[in-house]
């Protein structure tokens, strides 16, 4: 290991990272995109793309190696020339290729292509490995995966002059092959983890699976090491991905939609054809209009649209990087949720995980937002019901209660969903600082129920009640028997009581 990463801050499994990128004499700011560049088909020139706020780009050096146009050029210039571009590049080896047309039609070794991709002054170069698609039987996927790894082996063993090396992960749709294909691949000593084939599952609108396969990678890389999602590129992803621990986005959506007339949002995409009003303020936007773009010709209209497609994809990684910032990652990953059902998928999959991404959670942050059912299954509600059964109870006759104190018991605690109970004197440390709906949902009430019950459970010798606003009898019936329950009225509560 090289040493080249660094986490900066944590939000869950989301992080801030610095990759530095010494060919280049770059440190790349993560969570980042590589916009993809074909060099047959430069839709938006490299130097634009910089204008538009890229650090870094990945281009295929296995096209350039067949190339009889830029093959030369590369070699002699150097890619940085040839493209015009200061930033980092990194090159992938035509593991998709050979994916695509198979061995017969492609024929790459590793050396050569990484001796290659080294030769054209790329920053970060890629072995040819296998990229089993998801799906595929596990005989295969354990084969492939024996293949790769011997690949990444022989990559790590050569000079390759600062470099740096990618190890890509594969193990198609399985968890644990996965997990220990990331364990090999960060064994390897490589210095960027591409989590591989999971463009299918993403073009198949497959969240659910890509936050899981992800995250299994990331089980056997630990928490230190550089993720690439590779083929994560349309922005309605990147928050989700980045929450489950991507640094590194690629790009090829941007130029692939813009062909088709489709236009990216971060709420998913539309057709130009469909489109009255834009929805963004880019120059792009604002300087034409759906009708000015739709009246340009066709080249013209496809470079404009890819513009826009990079300008909105941009900005959507700067928002996450500064909710990673603010801490607010989850609420910027609900937001995203809400727009797509595809989204959401993924987001209860990653939420299936909170006790992983707890572990790397930052302990305090500004504020809570409780914005879905789903919240109340966020790490924050998970990490205060651990340290419930921590909290010293005072009295023998405890009111929890989500209205006022009562001069009757020994001691009035606060409950609020989806967190439970707590003391009132920690109303003001976070989480318990969460901005809440007056109007709340079972799902955050069985969740501070289950706060109830940890709490119970820990402090057998003390008598609780519970004072609530018309919890459902479901979510009573899973307290312990030993809690005593008593509504507070029918509806939602009045102005906070505390
Ligand atoms: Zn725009």
């Amino acid at each position: 290991m090289t040493d080249v990463f660094e986490v900066r801050a944590w939000d869950g499994a989301g992080r801030l990272g610095r990759l530095d990128v010494p060919r280049a004499g770059v440190t790349v700011e993560t969570p980042a995109l590589m916009p993809v560049v074909n060099p047959h088909l430069r839709t938006v020139t490299p130097v634009r793309m910089e204008e538009l706020g890229a650090q870094i780009l990945i281009t295929n050096g296995y096209i350039l190696y067949e190339s009889d146009d830029y093959r030369e050029q590369a070699l002699d210039e150097g890619l940085h020339s040839l493209y015009d571009f200061s930033g980092a590049i990194v090159t992938d080896s035509g593991s998709f290729q050979l994916s695509v047309y198979g061995n017969e039609e492609v024929d790459i070794d590793t050396r050569e292509i990484l001796q290659f991709q080294h030769d054209i002054g790329s920053d970060v170069g890629t072995p040819v490995d296998i990229p089993t698609p998801p799906d595929a039987d596990r005989e295969r996927a354990t084969e492939e995966l024996v293949t790769t790894r011997e690949r990444l082996e022989l990559a790590a063993d050569l000079d390759l002059g600062g470099m740096l090396l990618n190890a890509p992960v594969q193990g198609a749709t399985y968890g644990d092959l996965r997990e220990r294909a990331g364990r090999e691949a960060r064994a390897t000593g490589a210095d960027v983890f591409p989590v591989g084939a999971v463009v299918p599952l993403l073009n198949d609108y497959r969240y659910a699976e890509a936050v899981e396969v992800s995250l299994a990678a990331k089980r056997g890389l630990g928490p230190a090491a550089p993720v690439h999602l590779f083929g994560a590129g349309h922005p309605m992803t990147f928050a989700l991905a980045a929450a489950a621990g991507s640094d590194l986005f690629d790009s090829a959506a941007y130029a692939l939609y813009a062909r088709d007339d489709r236009y990216l949002t971060v709420r998913g995409t539309e057709h130009l054809a469909d489109l009255e009003h834009l929805p963004c303020p880019c120059p792009v936007c604002a300087d034409h209009g759906a009708d000015g773009l739709r009246a340009l010709a066709d080249e013209a209209r496809e470079r404009r649209l890819a513009e826009h497609n990079l300008h909105v994809s941009f900005a959507e990684m700067r928002r996450v990087r500064q909710a990673i910032r603010a801490g607010d990652l989850l609420e910027l990953v609900e937001a995203r949720a809400r727009s797509h059902p595809a989204v959401l998928d993924g987001y209860r999959a990653l939420l299936d995980a909170s006790e992983t991404i707890e572990r790397t959670d930052e302990a305090s942050k500004d504020a809570f937002f409780h914005l879905s059912a789903e919240s109340a299954r966020r790490p924050e509600v998970r990490r205060h019901h651990d340290r419930l059964v921590a909290l010293p109870v005072e009295g023998q006759e405890v009111l929890l209660s989500e209205g006022d104190r009562n001069d009757a018991f020994d001691e009035t605690w606060r409950v609020v969903p989806p967190f439970g109970p707590f003391p009132r004197t920690l109303s003001e440390t976070y989480p318990l600082t969460a901005e809440v709906p007056e109007r709340t949902d079972r799902a955050a009430q069985a969740a501070a129920g289950r706060g109830v019950t940890a709490l119970a459970e820990a402090n057998p010798d003390v008598s609780f009640t519970l004072a609530h606003w018309a919890w459902p009898d479901d979510v009573l019936a899973t307290l312990p028997d030993r809690v005593t329950t008593t509504p507070l009225g029918e509806d939602t509560p009045p102005d906070d009581g505390a």
